[in-house]
Order: C-alpha cells, then structure tokens, then sequence
C-alpha cells in the first residue's frame, strides 16, 4: 500500500487550517507593501488607507453571519472571544445576578474562564451534561434557569465529536427569560449557515484559522442593543480600539486575511460542504469494515467534517504513533499535550477504555478521496495488528 502523494495525509482540519492561497496574496500586501503599514488609529494617509482595509474585512465577516459591521470587535481568536464574552458579561452584570449556565462539552477557553469566575470572583455557574450523542437538551436549559441567571453559554459545533448544538431553541429560551446568550462558534463557522438576524444570540465567537484564514485574529459578535444595556466590559484596556472593548493596535494583515477567508467560503459554501459530506460517508463506511470499532459521532446531528471514532482495546496515542503518514488528532488538540481523557467523551457518559481509544478524524477542503481511502486501508491493516499487542485484547480473547 503506496500513500502516492509522500506528504504525510492532514485529517485535522478541526485542529487547524492551512492558509489559503487567495488569502495569503492579500495579507502580503499588508505586510510587504511600503505604503500600507500605517497604525488603522492614525488620522494620516497612511493610517486612512489601512483603516479602510479593515473596515471593508469587518464588513465581509458581519455579511457573512448576517451582522452589524459595527456590531464586530476584533480579537486574538476565539480563545479571547471567549474570554471576552464571559468575563465581560459578568462584569458588566454582576449586580443583576451571579449566575450562568453553560455545557459540560465545551472548549478549555469556556470552562475556565467559567471556573475561574466561581472560584475567584463567586459566581455560580451550571454545567449541563449533554445527552449520550453529545447534545445538550434545551430543555435543560430550561430547568437550570434561576431568578440570578445572566448568560447561557453553549456551542454551536463540539470540537471533538462535531455534535451540533440546538442553538436556535436555546437562544428563544434566553431571550423569553432576558438572558445574554453566548455562542462559541469556532468549529461552526462555514460548515452551518448562520444568520445572525434570525438568531436570538447576543454574542458569538469566532476564529479565522478553522477556515483557512491566519492563526492569531478572530472576533466577538456583541450585539447592539436597542435598550442600549451594557452587555459586556472590556477586559484589555489601552488605546480604546474597537469602540473601547478591545485596545491594541489592530494587525491589519491578520484582519484583511479573516476578512478575505470568509469571503472565499461564502463563495465556496454548498460545494465545500457537499463534497465533504461525501467523503464523511465513504470514511465511515470504510472504517465501519473494521472490527471492534465504536463511532461516538451522532450519525444525524453532527458536522460532516468531524469522525470520532474509538479502535476498542488500542489507545489512541498507540495508534498516533503508529499512523506516521496520517495526521489525526486524540481528544482535541489542546489537551492532547495532556494525555487526559476527553472530558467530552466522558461527559457523554463513554466508558473509560472507549474514550481512552478515541481518535478525530477531520476533514477539510484539501482533503481527497484518495486520502480517504489510503485511510480507510492503512487503518484495516495496521489496526489487527496493534489489537494483537494489546493486554487488555489479549484478557479478552482468554475470557
Ligand atoms: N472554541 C472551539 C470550539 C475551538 O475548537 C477552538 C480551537 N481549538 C477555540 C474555541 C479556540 O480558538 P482559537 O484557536 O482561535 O483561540
């Protein structure tokens, strides 16, 4: 079995992005062009003229998600965003109440952000268990509102299983109750249309890196209010950047390349998307063929783009290691470092030994059926193999 291409084969798009081509040309011009370096704050020529670039980026990511161009602020990323919508709502709304609810499923940059607040700052926050597919029941949400409940919190796509969230129904259920609805969408972002004026969602977070965009720029949605309430504080003070919730210079060329990703995948939307459900199925009904394997991906509700998938009695850095053309991810990749159980998986109510042996396959627009099936046969031949070194498989077979 040949992998042709001697690259090694990239299946983790959830990870990270390669940076487009169209996107690179256009951030060059910021970075190497000697009249476009100005500070976007400075009132000269040189400032006016990269001002303009950013405001017409900021336009084509609010036209993106159906926004206000004023009601986007530029960030780091979402890991900031994040930061930025929790910690900015609750500063800002502290006096109201002291309570928020969010999922047991979402990223790093949530659930501690949310641990910190409770356990520097007195907050009480919920975590809602979602169900065994991974999908928070809005009508928990219902049952963990409290009369001091000021932001739900809860994503749109889980970055390690891909489980869409019902974000539609938990946003009508802030907004009966008059509570800031945060949704971190990270891993959404051009895989599910999103449209923002039909959405009951005060902020949203995004990223430009999961979508073929620079790493190290993103941006929260804030949405205007008409009862002009303080939805957030700004939690990095300085210059008074971004309508005085974010100050830092912003970096132009960071910010023209979201701008320019998003425009390529409002372009690109039905065919990426299309082409990527179909390679999902042949991925699954490959691996399927396999012996002894457990899909923790909901087969309805879930994103083409992401297979979780356990290899019952091989851990999964086992199989990392021994996949050395195909590069795959165990839990998300900011733990993987950790070498700790997925706290999604876990949160799912997966056994131990399956999420122990869970890997993530993720797809993305680089990625070939050819890549798919060399996957596909790599995995049937190396996994009986690996199966035959492992002591609890051997246990098993002796019982
Ligand atoms: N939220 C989710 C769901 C993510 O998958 C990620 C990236 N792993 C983040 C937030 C953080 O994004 P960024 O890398 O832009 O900080």
């Amino acid at each position: 079995m040949k992998n042709n291409k001697k690259e090694v084969i990239y299946l983790d798009y959830a990870s990270t992005t390669p940076l487009s081509n169209r996107v690179l040309e256009k951030m060059i011009l910021y970075l190497d062009d000697s009249k476009n370096f100005g500070n976007p704050s400075s009132i000269h020529q040189y400032g006016k003229r990269v001002k303009e670039a950013i405001e017409l980026a900021r336009y084509k990511v609010a036209k993106f998600i159906g926004a206000d161009p004023v009601e986007i602020i530029w960030t780091s990323g979402a890991t900031e965003s994040n930061n930025l919508a929790i910690k900015g709502v609750w500063e800002a709304n502290k006096h109201k109440g002291n309570h928020i609810i969010t999922s047991r499923i979402e990223h790093k940059s949530i659930l501690d952000t949310c641990l910190y607040l409770q356990n520097f700052h007195g907050a009480v926050v919920t975590f809602i268990a979602p169900e065994s597919n991974g999908i928070v029941d809005p009508e928990k949400v219902t049952k963990a509102i409290k009369e001091d409940t000021i932001l739900i919190s809860i994503m749109h796509v889980n970055n390690e299983v891909g489980a869409i969230q019902d974000i539609e129904s938990i946003g009508n259920i802030a907004k009966k109750n008059k509570i800031f609805f945060h949704v971190d969408a990270a891993q959404s972002i051009g895989k599910l249309k999103i449209n923002l004026k039909k959405l009951n969602i005060d902020l949203m977070s995004l990223s430009a890196h999961k979508l073929y965009g620079p790493k190290g720029i993103g941006c929260l949605f804030v949405k205007k209010d008409s009862n002009s309430r303080p939805l957030i504080n700004c939690q990095i003070h300085g210059g008074g950047q971004e309508n005085n919730l974010r100050s830092g210079t912003l970096p132009t060329h960071q910010i023209v390349g979201m701008g320019e990703a998003y425009s390529i995948i409002e372009e690109e939307f039905v065919r990426e998307n299309d082409r990527i459900h179909k390679l999902n199925d042949i991925l699954r009904q490959g691996l399927m063929l396999i012996e002894d394997i457990t899909i923790n991906s909901d087969l309805k509700q879930c994103i083409p783009h992401i297979l979780n998938v356990s290899f019952q009695f091989i851990e999964s850095a086992n199989l990392l290691a021994a996949l050395d053309d195909i590069a795959i991810s165990s839990t998300s990749a900011c733990t993987s470092e950790k070498l700790e159980a997925s706290h999604v998986l876990q949160a799912m109510g997966i056994s131990r030994d399956i999420n122990r042996s869970a890997v993530r396959f993720s797809l993305g627009r680089y990625t070939s059926e050819d890549d798919i099936n060399y996957t596909i046969n790599k995995l049937r031949e190396i996994i009986p193999i690996l199966k035959t070194k492992s002591p609890l498989w051997k246990i098993c077979k002796e019982l």
